[in-house]
């Protein structure tokens, strides 16, 4: 152990803030980046730490990655669909009291040529447009001749 070349003169913990980016480096970087490993993961694997890792990312522009690691975004809260917002493709069934805050529009899409989605003309027109709906209006003790 007496001849090695290596030298390791600065302390392990400098190293790990100065990551030395060698090409090799930076290929070994892109290529976790890629495969969609997270920065502090990624730290683990190349000995250095996470701030590097990111740094480096930003620095060679890798990609942004849509990987399943990432923490997804809040989903937005569902539209209220009114007569302001709602478009030619859409259900305008009401649903609640036109006086009432929480009065929307249904907002599925429509049935070709109808102006409601397949639920609500059922509703609307009674008429049962599938042959599932026989089955349904039966279970309502309904007869259709
Ligand atoms: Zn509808």
């Amino acid at each position: 152990m007496s001849s090695s070349r290596v030298c390791f003169d600065e302390p392990p913990r400098a190293r790990r803030i100065h990551a030395n980016w060698s090409a090799e480096r930076d290929m070994q970087l892109a290529a976790l980046w890629a495969e969609g490993f997270t920065a502090s993961e990624i730290a683990r694997r190349m000995d250095t730490s996470k701030n590097a890792v990111i740094g480096r990312v930003h620095r060679l522009r890798l990609p942004k990655r849509n990987s399943p690691l990432h923490r997804p975004k809040k989903p937005a809260p569902p539209t209220i669909w009114t007569f302001h917002n709602i478009g030619f493709d859409q259900c305008r069934f009401p649903d609640g009291d036109p006086k009432d805050k929480e009065f929307h529009l249904c907002g599925e899409p429509v049935i070709e040529g109808k102006p409601y989605c397949a639920t609500h003309c059922d509703l609307a027109y009674h008429n049962p447009v599938r042959i599932g709906e026989r089955f349904k209006l039966d279970n309502l003790g309904l007869h259709i001749k």
